[in-house]
Formats: C-alpha cells, sequence, structure tokens
C-alpha cells in the first residue's frame, strides 16, 4: 500500500453503504482509480463538492494492491463544470467524454496526456464553444493516445492506397480503416462515407499527430460548416469507433443525435 497524490477528473459515483461513495476517477499519474471515499454521502462530507461528476480534484488515495478497491483520503476540488447552465447538449458531450474515458481505460494504467485532453474537452463545452468539434477532436485525441487510429488512407486488408475520386468510399471500424473495393467483400460492417469525409477525418487526424497530439490547434474549419450529409457521417464513423473499441454502445451516445445537425 503506498499513498499517492495527483489530479483527478471524476467519472462516476456509486452510491456505497449509508455513508459512503465508490467513486471513479481519471488521474494524471496512475490513469483510472477506483476508490472507496469514506463519509462522502454525509452532509458534511469530508470532500465538499470536490466528487461531483466531471470536477477536477486534487486527490490523495491509498493505493491497495491487487483487487482491493483504493481508498480516497483527501479530495479538494480545483475546477467545476458548468456546462450544465450552458445547456443540455454541453452537458451530455460533457457525460459522453467522462463515459468514453471510462469504457476504454484500464484502473492504474496511466495514459500520458488524456486527462489534459478532457479537461480541455470540458473547459471547451462550458465556454460554448461547438459541442460537435469539440467532441470530434476529443474522440480523436483519445483514439490515438490509446493507439487506436484507424488507418485513413491506406486499404486495410491489402495496403493500396485508396482512391478518393469515387461516389463512395468503404469504412469498417472493425476492420481499423478504410477498404478499397476489391477487398470491401472480404469485410465486415461496411460504411459507406462520401470522400468528404473521409478528408475531414484524415486532416484532423493529421493536424493531431502534427501537433504531438497537442490540444490546441489554430484555425479549424468549424464543424458546422460541413455539409449535413458529412456531419452525419461523420458521426456515424466515431459512433462505430467507439462502439469497437469499448465492446458496447456507450449510453451517452443516444444522447448526442443533435450532433448530426
Ligand atoms: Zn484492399
Amino acid at each position: 500500500m503506498s499513498l499517492e497524490k495527483t489530479e483527478a477528473i471524476v467519472l462516476k459515483t456509486v452510491e456505497w453503504s449509508e455513508t459512503s461513495l465508490i467513486v471513479t476517477l481519471f488521474t494524471r499519474d496512475f490513469g483510472k482509480v477506483s476508490a472507496i471515499a469514506k463519509g462522502a454521502r454525509r452532509l458534511k462530507s469530508p470532500f465538499e463538492s470536490a466528487l461531483d461528476l466531471l470536477s477536477l480534484s486534487s486527490v490523495v488515495f491509498l493505493k491497495k494492491s491487487g483487487e482491493s478497491l483504493d481508498l480516497l483520503t483527501e479530495a479538494k476540488l480545483v475546477r467545476r463544470f458548468r456546462s450544465a447552465s450552458v445547456g443540455l447538449l454541453p452537458l451530455y458531450c460533457g457525460y459522453y467524454a467522462g463515459e468514453l474515458i471510462n469504457a476504454l481505460t484500464e484502473n492504474h494504467e496511466p495514459i500520458a496526456g488524456l486527462l489534459e485532453s478532457l479537461c480541455h474537452a470540458l473547459e471547451e463545452l462550458d465556454r460554448q464553444a461547438s459541442p460537435a468539434t469539440t467532441i470530434l477532436d476529443f474522440e480523436l485525441q483519445t483514439i490515438q493516445r490509446l493507439g487506436h487510429m484507424p488507418s485513413w488512407r491506406w486499404c486495410v486488408a491489402c495496403g493500396e492506397e485508396i482512391e478518393t475520386d469515387r461516389q463512395s468510399i468503404a469504412f469498417s471500424a472493425s476492420s481499423g480503416g478504410v477498404v478499397c473495393p476489391n477487398c470491401a467483400p472480404t469485410q465486415r460492417s461496411i460504411l459507406r462515407i462520401k470522400p468528404q469525409t473521409l478528408e475531414v477525418l484524415e486532416s484532423k487526424a493529421m493536424e493531431l499527430s502534427e501537433s504531438g497530439a497537442a490540444n490546441i490547434v489554430a484555425e479549424r474549419t468549424p464543424f458546422t460548416a460541413h455539409s449535413p450529409q458529412v456531419r452525419a457521417e461523420i458521426r456515424g464513423v466515431m459512433e462505430q469507433l467507439v462502439i469497437c473499441l469499448s465492446e458496447r454502445r456507450l449510453r451517452m451516445l443516444d444522447y448526442l443525435e443533435d450532433l448530426k445537425r
């Protein structure tokens, strides 16, 4: 057992006993942590509002060995997620960002830069930036940091470069990227997307790799500048990717239909 101090965002809380909570945190230094917060449900909780969903808090916890839950001993609020006052869509997007991190990460496996990406996305939602752009950037950053960025240019089955001067291009999330016409019949769950959709996704992915997955990339094309069909297809691709990677449909995806419009 060791006492650890770090910063964390609260991903989930579940009631545990009459006075305590089990909290799921995503920490800067230890990846995801599941810990018991004793007394957190008391009227005078020692944690005050530091365990509210998506709060950024400075935490101290006792790291247990094996499968046992860690023990949260201190949590101090650093920054609160305020999108509830901005609107429902930014609020749902924030919940989705937290759910995505929770679904795609394992306890005690740190992932460099992921806490910063999540903080940045929540700040963007708070300051009323476009939820669709914020979420797409966050999804791509997360997928990149986890090493799951799909192939946007070369066929995942044969390696040939994809020709983009055609009506539609085949994409398979489960195979990990675009598929050429020859290989398409052999791949599962193919989505057909317009070349313009592929171009948006590929250029976003390029921006990310060139900036070393930095959070701030200047002069992005706003999501709303794309046609409704391209926007809907981008969401279709991202949903399929997220479902494949998390091996289930995340609950908050159902609340993000407005991102397509
Ligand atoms: Zn091929």
